[in-house]
């Protein structure tokens, strides 16, 4: 189990051909894929990273495994920098989209093959059976190359980022002298035994349910239980921490539903790290206890899925997370003593009182007229007596909702109405809308920030 560290971590691909998707022959500029990418991740955290196609998502996790090296920045992973360890040694499971399961083993051998390969550490003894204390030379080796990683950070970093630097590398020299000249447990090492691996791959077929597929070959089995295979490989490992790639991505809407649950049932018993990669928001606010929101390799917003949903930082946010997407209006907003006048993109105008708007940034109540971005989800808009006159244009029975498409006058753009249950409205009516007031949502038309400032007060 661990905790994360990234600090101000950028990745530019560098006139590189592009191995990972599309035709390994297609040539690239260079190209800066993550950038100033700073979060803390706590132990036994269930992190999501989610954000459109080609936003930085897998970049980032190669980052942290180790497959992928980091432009600038420093990782951390339990607190000791790993920028320059390899992926073998970060002590961290991946698993794919694809699964990489050996297509000629059976479970059992997929789940054990990397317990086959591995080696523990035995406590070394002499034949009187006391400890052989001796200088550990490959944690020198590290610590030598960690000084000298730290010492090229320092000589390039800010002078705002030097003072903390300084401190980790005053630490990282004492490790190193008192490693380089005092001898400790010596370890030999060996494979684990038949019967160790035997007990390991039952623990996690157990966990996973998968006792019944142990001695079946993935070509046998279906897309979840090859994901859950993936998994138990992934588990006997004992990672610090898990990466999970677009897991469920090739399954099926309604098996991806039932692992969904099953990840985050497994999060719970595991109690380690978990940081998983979506680009379907409803696995990220179903599966997260931290979102990381990303567009074109900037973390648009970190927060939990309820706060994420009910306090966006911006428009993309806002727009991202919810089904279907929030509304945007572009509006004129003005206020008198009590009122906040909202004009809509037809010239119809709306009212509301001012004491509704306590979050909105004042700038914006000072009597002037301004643009802006009114945002409002479906689900808030209601029908009603008075209001803002539209057009139904398209009508969906979902069964226990019904979305409407309206219209406004002189404007192309389609709303979204979710009413609860049927109504007898249809095409081409006339209908007349309101809005939650505590529901509105306002950005600035240029920069796309939230004029809402968040509550400060304890949601619990
Ligand atoms: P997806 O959901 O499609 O996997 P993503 O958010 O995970 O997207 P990344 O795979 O991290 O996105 O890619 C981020 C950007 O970096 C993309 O524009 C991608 O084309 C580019 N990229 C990724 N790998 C390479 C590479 N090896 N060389 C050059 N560019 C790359």
């Amino acid at each position: 189990m661990a905790g994360l560290s990234l600090k101000h971590i950028y990745k530019e691909y560098v006139g590189k051909s592009k191995s990972k998707k599309g035709s390994s022959n297609q040539r690239f500029g260079d190209f800066m894929a993550v950038k100033d990418f700073s979060l803390e991740i706590e132990d036994g955290e269930f992190i999501v990273f989610v954000g459109p196609s080609g936003c930085g998502k897998s970049t980032t996790l190669r980052m942290i495994a180790g497959l992928e090296e980091i432009t600038s920045g420093q990782l951390y992973i339990d607190g000791k920098l790993v920028n320059d360890v390899t992926a073998k040694d970060r002590d961290i499971a991946m698993v794919f989209q694809n699964y990489a399961l050996y297509p000629h083993l059976n479970a059992y051998d997929n789940i054990s093959f990397g317990l086959k390969m591995r080696k523990i550490a035995v406590e070394k003894t002499n034949e009187n059976g006391e400890p052989v204390l001796e200088i550990d030379q490959k944690r020198v080796k590290e610590l030598r190359s960690k000084v000298k990683n730290l010492k090229r950070t320092l000589s390039s970093a800010t002078e705002e980022e030097k003072p903390a630097l300084e401190e980790i590398l005053d630490e990282a020299v004492k490790e190193l002298d008192y490693y380089s000249l005092t001898p400790v447990q010596a370890y030999t090492y060996r494979h684990m035994t038949k019967a160790e691996i035997d007990e390991k791959v039952k623990w996690a077929a157990d966990i996973l349910g998968i006792n019944d597929l142990l001695f079946v070959k993935p070509s046998e089995m279906s897309g979840g239980q090859r994901q859950r295979i993936a998994l138990g490989r992934a588990m006997v490992r004992g990672p610090k921490v898990f990466l999970l790639d677009e897991p469920l991505s090739n399954l099926d809407a309604k098996l991806r539903t039932t692992m969904r649950s099953e990840i985050v049932k497994l999060h719970k018993k595991l109690k380690t790290t978990f940081i998983y990669v979506t680009h379907d928001q409803i696995e990220a606010m179903t599966m997260g206890t931290r979102i990381v929101v990303m567009k074109d390799g900037v973390i648009q917003q970190t927060d939990t899925p309820t706060d994420l949903f009910d306090y966006p930082e911006n428009k993309f946010v806002a727009g991202f997370i919810g089904t279907p997407q929030m509304n945007f209006f572009d509006v004129t907003v003005s206020s008198t003593a009590s009122r906040l006048v909202v004009k809509f993109p037809d010239g119809q105008t709306q009212s509301y009182p001012l004491s509704e708007f306590s979050r909105l940034d004042k700038e914006y109540l000072d009597g002037k007229e301004r643009e802006v971005v009114l945002g409002v989800r479906g689900e808030n808009i209601y029908f009603g007596d008075d209001g803002i006159e539209v057009t139904l244009s398209v009508k969906e029975v979902l069964g226990n909702t019904t979305q409407l498409f309206v219209k406004m006058d002189n404007d192309e753009k389609d709303y979204i109405i979710c009413a609860a249950g049927r109504n007898s409205y249809e095409q081409g009516d006339l209908l007349k809308i309101k809005f939650d007031v505590s529901k509105m949502y306002f950005f600035d038309k240029e920069t796309e920030r939230s004029l809402l400032k968040k509550p400060t007060f304890d949601r619990g």
